[in-house]
């Protein structure tokens, strides 16, 4: 078959769903080690049997439902690609807003001095966000936090496949097992859907692990424990930021302000919805 007519083929097969034309792109090009551009380029050269069979297969697997990411085992974060896993969320657009905010508000306390931040992020999966700064900021040190071993290793794989060596990842229970360590910024991406949500029950997300999505009856759980043991771990003058769910801006706002973080701030994603909160501990 042609690669313009399997492309046809699938697209047709994933009717219904979210993206066909371009998951049945995406699923092609990555079955033949190509890029997109391959395939616009040689929409009538013909497939191998053998990578047809594979594209077939591929396409089957995402009508069924399971996520693109999760067929190919990578995804697209800031100028890094990351192997995904399904131990891990799959790197979200609107999270790059987080680690735009991080490198825009870095304590300035700090940047007189060769900026060698020390920068920790909870809960870090695939190692999305602390890759992303890793690569931004090569003088920074960060650290990497996950309570699951496979998260580890994942995010300690695509350290070292993006040739990333000032990033580094331990296992823990958020702030547990982090004796002693003070950082200039701390970073999350928690878990922040409410228990109950039907959300969890559709499209993508119901592939993805509930343990790095659901926080409790509000959703605010994993956050609340954050701020709250934060203080201990932040340096003064130290930033904290979060991402959260489109309708939480104002309670993480309230969170930070009753733990004391000054110049408290909620930014929006692509969307146009609250996604993002800041703040700083007083110096
Ligand atoms: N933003 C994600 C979603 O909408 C949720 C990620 C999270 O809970 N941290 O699926």
């Amino acid at each position: 078959m042609r690669i313009d007519d399997a492309l046809v083929w699938a697209a047709k097969e994933l009717e219904g769903g979210e993206s066909p034309s371009v998951d049945a792109k995406v699923l092609l090009a990555n079955v033949i080690g190509k890029d997109a551009t391959y395939l616009f380029t040689w929409p009538d050269k013909t497939l191998e049997p053998q990578a047809l069979e594979r594209f077939k297969q591929a396409i089957e697997r995402r009508r069924l439902g399971e996520p693109v990411a999760y067929i190919t085992g990578k995804r697209d974060f800031w100028t890094l690609t990351l192997a995904t896993s399904p131990h891990t969320l799959i790197p979200r657009p609107d999270t790059e807003v987080l680690v735009e905010q991080v490198l825009n508000r870095l304590p300035q306390s700090n940047k007189g001095n060769g900026a060698r931040f020390s920068i920790c992020d909870l809960g870090t999966g695939t190692g999305a966000i602390a890759l992303a700064l890793a690569t931004e900021l090569p003088q920074a040190s960060v650290t990497g936090i996950d309570f699951k071993q496979e998260a580890v290793e994942l995010a300690t794989h695509n350290a070292s496949v993006n040739r990333i060596s000032n990033a580094t990842f331990i296992q823990s229970d958020w702030f547990a097992a982090l004796n002693n360590m003070q950082f200039d910024v701390i970073v999350s991406n928690p878990p922040y859907i409410e228990d109950s949500s039907t959300y969890l029950k559709q499209g993508d997300v119901q592939f993805e692990p509930k343990t790095a999505l659901i926080s409790g009856e509000d959703g605010l759980r994993d956050i609340r424990h954050i701020i709250n043991k934060s203080q201990s771990y932040l340096a003064a003058g130290g930033l904290i930021a979060f991402e959260h769910g489109f309708n939480q801006g104002e309670s993480v706002r309230t969170l930070l302000l009753k733990a004391g973080f000054t110049d408290v701030e909620t930014v929006k994603d692509y969307g146009g919805n609250d996604r993002v909160t800041l703040g700083f501990l007083p110096i």
